[in-house]
């Protein structure tokens, strides 16, 4: 079982109607679930404070944003990284944000108490957040906050990013930290945003070796993914012996995402959450806290978070989709959304350069095990 968290102040993190990661997503979720009849009661945690906020972000970035929230005019927002096309300014978005970031720490705390074992966040996953500038829809490091706690109550944590982009904030922010081990599965930044993410990042100075990064070519399917996240991950976690794993669970590696180009499917997500339940089980004394991230497509988000939450749930996975809660949400589904749960198979046409790609995405994982085999020991 799992404990959720979420409260419906969560939607108000909402950067406008033309914006990708739209609330929306989350509201046809709980819908789905509640349709499945699922009565879930999921906690209510309280905002983060600003001293909260404060353990990850500078102060000067906070009193940016905290300004743009009250509606006061900040020349100087885009420097920090406000005001673009991708974190548009938006009333009470300090606010929104604290909502977001409170949800991962409490999450963290029930952990730390031992009040429970497994924690979904459902929101958040705000990875690409530095420490003074929003990027990629981020504006506050949710999971860095979360982590910051859990390193500070003297445990080693361990972060696996599966969202299709690589988690740079939460690398970058620990990027010196032997604390903190980060693993991030990602289309590789020679071809997507934010652009990083390559196998050379392995973290600095005494934490060398504590980044590691799997960047797969563009169109990579399920085999080549789960092939490189089994050569890598488990191995990682039984090196580092963490006190605890946290997941950002982004949905946008699956085939149809908009932005992106991996070719993920619902039974591959799948795949991976049971993988996830193992390890954090073998290797992070059971301890799980996960969070949700991107993903850009209704037909798919709701789709492939209801799989995560039903897996930590430990409840059965329908076959089908309500007939209602389609009808409910057809305006944002489209008319031609299959009411099946899973992705039929074969979920697309074969794709073209099958094998190059394989050997290409397999060379890149032995040449990490390769520089890694000089840390792990
Ligand atoms: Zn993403």
């Amino acid at each position: 079982m799992a404990a959720l968290i979420h409260r419906p102040d969560y939607a108000r993190y909402d950067f406008g109607p033309e914006h990708p990661f739209t609330p929306a997503r989350l509201s046809m979720l709980l819908d789905l679930m509640r349709e499945l009849g699922h009565d879930l009661q999921p906690l209510a945690a309280p905002a983060a404070t600003r001293e909260e906020i404060l353990s990850i972000h500078d102060e000067a970035y906070v009193e940016v944003i905290e300004a743009l929230d009250r509606g006061e005019a900040r020349p100087d927002a885009e420097r920090f990284g406000l005001g673009t096309p991708d974190n548009p300014i938006f009333p009470g978005m300090d606010l929104a944000a604290r909502w977001l970031v409170g949800g991962a720490l409490h999450g963290a705390r029930l952990l730390m108490e031992g009040t429970e074992q497994r924690v979904l966040q459902l929101g958040g996953g705000l990875h690409h957040a530095q420490r003074s500038h929003a990027a990629g829809f981020c504006l506050y490091n949710d999971l860095a906050v979360a982590i910051q706690a859990m390193v500070d109550h003297g445990w080693h944590v361990a972060y696996l990013d599966i969202d299709l982009h690589h988690g740079d904030g939460v690398q970058n922010l620990f990027y010196d930290s032997d604390r903190v081990l980060t693993v991030s599965l990602h289309e590789s930044g020679h071809y997507l945003y934010p652009g990083t993410g390559h196998i050379q990042e392995l973290g600095s100075g005494s934490a060398r070796g504590f980044s590691l990064n799997v960047p797969m070519e563009p169109f990579s399917e399920a085999e080549d993914y789960l092939e490189a996240f089994d050569a890598v991950v488990p191995q990682a976690l039984a090196w580092f012996s963490p006190q605890v794993l946290v997941v950002q669970a982004g949905a946008d590696a699956h085939f149809a995402d908009p932005l992106g180009d991996l070719a993920l499917t619902t039974q591959t997500f799948q795949a991976l959450y049971q993988r996830i339940l193992t390890l954090a089980q073998r290797h992070a004394q059971g301890r799980l806290l996960v969070t949700l991230g991107g993903g850009y497509e209704a037909q798919v988000v709701a789709r492939v978070w209801a799989i995560l939450m039903l897996t930590m749930l430990e409840l059965p996975l329908p076959e089908e989709l309500p007939a209602p809660w389609m009808a409910r949400w057809q305006h944002l589904l489209g008319p031609d959304l299959s009411p099946h749960l899973h992705d039929p198979v074969p979920a697309y046409p074969p794709l073209p350069g099958r094998e190059v790609r394989s050997r290409h995405n397999r060379d890149t994982v032995s040449r990490l095990l390769d520089t890694m085999s000089r840390y792990w020991f």
